[in-house]
C-alpha cells in the first residue's frame, strides 16, 4: 500500500502526499529518490532497518515528525536516538506495550500519535492514561496526538477536530491506494467509501457517491438537529464517529466525552495559572 506524493498527483491545493514504504521497496533508495520532499514516510517497525537509515545523510526537505512508524506497542530498546535522527512520529496502536512504549518515547523526544482512534475507543483505560501522561508527566518531551492538537486548539481558540489531526479533511487529504483507487484515508478506504481511480482526477471523484456521503455526513448533524450539532466537544470531535444520518455512537461519546471535559479543565486551569482570565469564547 501506498500513497503518491502531491507533485507526482496535479491535485489542487495539494501540499504533501503520503509515501508508504513497502516490504520490498528499498527504503534508502525511496528517502533519495526526490519523492519524499514534504513527504510524510511509513514503515512498520518489523521492516524498517532504523540503524542504517538514522546513519544515513536524510534528504533535506523530509519534515521532522512526518516520518510515521507503525509501531507495534513493544519496547523502543535503545532505539531513541535513532527514531529522534530521523524526526520519528510512532504511531501506536492499542496493544499490551503501547502505553509503556508511549511513555519512553513522549518522554525521550519522540513524537507519538494514538491511531486507529475506534480501537482506543475499546480501550478506554487506556485511553484515558495516555492523556493523563500527556497532562501531568512532568518529562514529557514531545508531543502526543490527538490530544496535543486539542490542546493547541483550545489554547490558540482556533479549533480543530479529529479528521483534521488525522489528515481526513475533505478536498485536503486524499488517500491512494496500491491498486490505483482514491479515497480520503486508509479508514474510510477500508470502509468502503472509494471514489474513484487516480485516472478519474479530483472533478471524477468529486462526482462519486462517496465523496457525496461524506460531504452530507458533515451537514448532517445540523440538517438533523442531532446531538452533535449542540455538543459542546464537536470543536475538537467532529462528530468524528456519527452515522450517516449524523447520530452519534453512544459508545463513542461515553468514552470520549469525559477525556475532552478532562482536556478543557486542564486548560482551564492553564488559562487562571497563566493569569489569562477566562478564555474568549470560540468562533462558531
Ligand atoms: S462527542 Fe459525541 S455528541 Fe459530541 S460531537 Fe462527538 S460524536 Fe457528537
Amino acid at each position: 500500500m501506498w500513497d503518491v506524493p502531491a507533485h507526482l498527483v496535479p491535485i489542487e491545493g495539494a501540499r504533501r502526499g503520503v509515501l508508504r514504504i513497502t516490504r520490498d521497496a528499498s527504503v534508502a533508495e525511496t528517502l533519495h529518490s526526490g519523492m519524499a520532499r514534504e513527504a510524510a514516510i511509513g514503515f512498520t517497525a518489523d521492516v524498517i532497518h532504523l540503524p542504517a537509515i538514522a546513519q544515513a545523510e536524510l534528504p533535506p526537505n523530509l519534515v521532522p515528525g512526518l516520518v510515521r512508524i507503525a509501531w507495534d506497542g513493544g519496547s523502543p530498546d535503545g532505539r531513541i536516538p535513532e527514531l529522534l535522527r530521523v524526526g520519528a512520529c510512532l504511531d501506536l496502536v492499542p496493544s499490551d506495550g503501547a502505553l509503556d512504549a508511549l511513555v519512553e518515547c513522549s518522554e525521550g523526544g519522540v513524537m507519538c500519535r494514538l491511531v486507529d482512534l475506534a480501537a482506543w475507543t475499546t480501550a478506554p483505560e487506556a485511553l484515558a492514561s495516555s492523556l493523563e501522561h500527556y497532562l501531568t508527566s512532568p518529562r514529557l518531551e514531545a508531543p502526543i496526538e490527538p490530544w496535543h492538537s486539542i490542546a493547541r486548539g483550545i489554547a490558540s481558540r482556533r479549533p480543530r477536530d479529529l479528521s483534521g489531526t488525522y489528515d481526513e479533511t475533505l478536498r485536503r487529504n486524499y488517500w491512494l491506494g496500491e491498486d490505483g483507487s482514491v479515497s480520503l484515508s486508509e479508514r474510510h478506504a477500508a470502509g468502503g467509501l472509494v471514489f474513484g481511480r487516480l485516472e478519474d482526477g479530483p472533478e471524477g471523484w468529486q462526482q462519486s457517491p462517496a465523496w457525496r456521503a461524506l460531504e452530507a455526513r458533515r451537514r448532517q448533524p445540523f440538517l438533523r438537529r442531532s446531538t452533535c450539532a449542540f455538543c459542546p466537544h464537536y470543536l475538537w470531535c467532529g462528530a468524528y464517529a456519527a452515522d450517516d444520518a449524523g447520530s452519534p455512537d453512544p459508545a463513542w461519546c461515553g468514552v470520549w466525552i469525559p477525556l475532552f471535559e478532562r482536556l478543557q479543565e486542564a486548560a482551564d486551569i492553564a488559562w487562571a495559572e497563566a493569569g489569562e482570565g477566562e478564555p474568549e469564547e470560540y468562533p462558531g
